[in-house]
């Protein structure tokens, strides 16, 4: 879909891949863990306050969200229905006994995609894999319906949100490249008799209006849910879409994800996610979930100035390929490895922009075989690695959890020479993994 009204193929690799039971396993146990702790993150002004203090001063992205996030604390949270739809990713690491463990990369909580295809992706494998004979094979793939899951969580939120004829909001892009993958959701939607609308930031700005009770209108319809599948990167706001997302954040309309919410997700949350006791504070009284978190986490550091980050940076100078160096970004491609993280860190080294960015372990699994199939390129057999992906859907109602649940999993799968980037970064290909 490279160009405007081209229709392509997403895509995908020709035969599953290999993934431990057990990890897979693990994956959707810490899920409904990893709900809670976003949700408490979100709630925890606090924490998001004094976590992204120095990060805001030198990340102009980050500071126009949080700015939202205090505006609309200011005036009063006008929303009592929160929605959380989000996507934790792992990779598996290599250990030296041979064995592999689950080691999350991070956690998506706005716009976390490719729940709709990875819907559809398991009939793919069971077909293939018949046409070979192997129909004992074929019939362990996994069955996998993320997008139902979302949309159940959308449907809850609406429900609660109490307006029988108010429509869901979809925030898209201009040039949606993934359509299919949301229309999916909307599919399940409409089945339910809940209608979404599609609209971009630009068309909030010019027709979206409140009311004096802060309920949202577009086109003079009431929304009682914004999903937004926009909004995650700078190049998705001018000035004009900033002030549209502020009015979209005042109103009392469930915003899938509030801004709060959003921040909640940034790297520099997750590397303090990971600092001693701090599982303990934000989840307290929960020492089973803290340790099933946990025990997902990477090595993360901070680069605030200071002698942990000036030590940080020494070790990863001294060992390039064992880090990775992380913006507060979304979307793939950001990442810096190798010569590259070393170059940067030099140049970042003794200026405060360096608390824009984190630093983690870099995560090396175990590579195999598999064929990479991508519209108008040839089939090509290539040194592989995978990234799961684990859904994970909650609402709650005022300080009422009223569903926590995982719906689904993604496998994606990159051929080895990528350092970065996700499928729709071109890189990686949809997968689906073979439980061994
Ligand atoms: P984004 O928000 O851009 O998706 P990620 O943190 O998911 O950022 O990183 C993008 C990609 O970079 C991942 O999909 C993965 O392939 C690679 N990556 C990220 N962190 C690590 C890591 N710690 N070890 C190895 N690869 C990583
Ligand atoms: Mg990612």
């Amino acid at each position: 879909m490279a160009k405007n009204k081209v229709v392509s193929y997403a895509p995908f690799t020709l035969f599953p891949s290999l993934v431990t039971s057990a990890l897979l396993e693990q994956a959707y146990a810490v899920q409904m863990d990893f709900n809670l702790l976003v949700d408490a993150v979100s709630q925890n002004a606090a924490f998001l306050e004094q976590t992204l203090s120095s990060t805001i001063k030198r990340d102009n992205f980050t500071a126009h969200l949080f700015d939202i996030h205090k505006e609309v604390l200011k005036e009063g949270v006008a929303q009592t229905v929160f929605l959380g739809l989000n996507r934790s990713d792992y990779m598996f690491q290599r250990n030296a006994d041979g064995s592999a463990a689950l080691k999350q990369i991070e956690i998506n909580t706005i716009s976390a995609s490719f729940g709709g295809l990875a819907s559809r992706t398991p009939a793919v494998h069971r077909h293939v894999l018949n046409v070979l004979g192997k129909t004992k094979e074929a019939a362990k793939i996994l069955s996998n319906n993320p997008s139902k899951g979302l949309a159940m969580g959308i449907a809850k939120a609406w429900e609660l949100y109490g307006s029988a004829n108010a429509r869901v909001l979809l925030i898209a892009q201009e040039k949606e490249r993934n359509i299919f993958d949301q229309r999916a959701i909307e599919n399940e939607l409409l089945a339910r008799n809940i209608h979404v609308i599609r609209r971009k930031f630009e068309d909030v700005s010019e027709k979206g209006s409140l009311d004096q009770d802060r309920r949202l209108f577009m086109d003079g319809q009431e929304v009682a849910v914004v999903y937004f599948r926009d909004g995650y990167m700078p190049s998705h706001y001018s000035l004009q879409n900033w002030e549209a997302r502020l009015l979209l954040e005042r109103s009392c309309a469930v915003k899938c994800p509030d801004v709060a919410t959003q921040l909640a997700g940034t790297k520099k949350v997750q590397q303090e996610l990971s600092r001693s006791g701090m599982l303990e504070v934000l989840l307290p009284g929960q020492p089973e979930a803290v340790a099933r978190l946990r025990a997902t986490f990477a090595g993360l550091y901070s680069l605030d100035m200071g002698e942990e980050g000036d030590q940080a940076i020494t070790e990863a100078i001294a060992a390039p390929n064992c880090f990775v160096l992380k913006p507060q970004r979304e979307g793939g491609g950001n990442n810096l490895y190798g010569e590259e993280m070393v170059q940067a860190l030099e140049r970042l080294k003794d200026s405060e922009e360096r608390a824009s960015y984190i630093l983690m372990e870099k995560i090396e699994p175990e590579p195999f075989e598999n064929c990479l199939l991508r519209p108008g390129s040839p089939a090509r057999v290539a040194q592989c690695i995978s990234e799961l992906g684990i859904f994970g859907v909650y609402v709650r109602q005022g300080k009422t959890l009223v569903m926590n649940k995982h719906v689904g999993h993604l496998l994606r799968t990159k051929a080895i020479e990528h350092a970065d980037g996700g499928v729709a970064a071109g890189v990686a290909v949809l997968d689906n993994p073979y439980p061994v």
